[in-house]
């Protein structure tokens, strides 16, 4: 077990505090997103240092920034999705939450390496995940259910194209290069971390086609994960009611641990 030297608490402290202060002011993260960031990062650079802090703070960045492109082209987009572009405490953690236990395990096992590729895999799903959303997205052509194939309307759940899969796999690639720099990595194994987050997006996009409530709108006949649309009350029309986009992407950041795990078990 690793010895917690207070300076560290200390560092992690104050990096814990610009990074929320300045990711709110960017509106990167609502209020209680702030807070969210703040409690992870301190864990994960006290625990971890850099080695487990730049990898998680480059999905968070990259992330944020790519959300803040093709405004225009988003907006309709998010008419659909129940969250928009600032990251609230709910989705910080189930983004980061998962990483953040990994980061746990990894120093209290002193398993440091194998956690590694681990944890590099849950980020690499998380990236995937929504670089293939933020992509995705701006594609021009309609994409297509993951489990009927049939052509979609943009921004539905479990909807994918070939642009949003090759933004999946250069997400997951930019983190494998970045754990890279950390812990020096075999092809095969940056080959394994950029797979688990590729079958961790799928996985998420299948989930987000079967189990994750959708609901639709009677005032404007649109199909979305809201609620509340159009000041209205939408109604269920499939999916499980406590099954939403957060609980969806906690599962994908569980799928890229099982892949790597399968992956490198062989
Ligand atoms: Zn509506």
């Amino acid at each position: 077990m690793k010895n917690f030297v207070m300076s560290e608490m200390f560092d992690g402290i104050l990096l814990a505090t610009i990074i929320s202060v300045v990711s709110f002011k960017l509106k990167f993260l609502t209020k209680s997103g702030a807070v969210g960031t703040f409690i992870l990062a301190v864990i994960i650079y006290t625990v971890g240092g850099w080695k487990t802090t730049f990898p998680i703070l480059s999905f968070f960045i990259l992330s944020s920034l790519l959300s803040k492109i093709g405004k225009k082209q988003k907006s309709d987009a998010q008419s659909v999705f129940e969250k928009t572009g600032q990251r609230d405490i709910i989705q910080v953690f189930a983004n980061g939450g998962i990483a953040t236990i990994i980061t746990l395990v990894m120093f209290a096992t002193n398993e440091i390496n194998q956690f590694y590729i681990y944890y590099l895999s849950t980020i690499a799903a998380v990236t995937a995940d929504t670089w293939g959303t933020e992509i995705g997205i701006l594609s021009k052509k309609q994409p297509r259910l993951i489990t009927t194939l049939k052509i979609t309307v943009v921004g539905t759940s479990g909807a994918v194209s070939l642009n949003g899969l090759l933004g999946g796999i250069i997400g997951a690639g930019v983190i494998a290069i970045v754990g890279n720099y950390f812990q020096p990595l075999t092809y095969y194994e940056i080959i394994g971390i950029v797979i688990s987050g590729l079958i961790a997006s799928l996985v998420d996009s299948i989930l987000g086609a079967t189990i994750q409530s959708q609901y639709s709108c009677s005032i404007c006949n649109k199909i979305t994960e809201r609620k509340i649309h159009c000041a209205n009350n939408t109604t269920l029309l499939s999916g499980i009611p406590f099954i939403n986009n957060d609980f969806v992407n906690i599962l994908c950041a569980v799928a890229g641990i099982v892949v790597s795990i399968i992956y490198f078990s062989f």
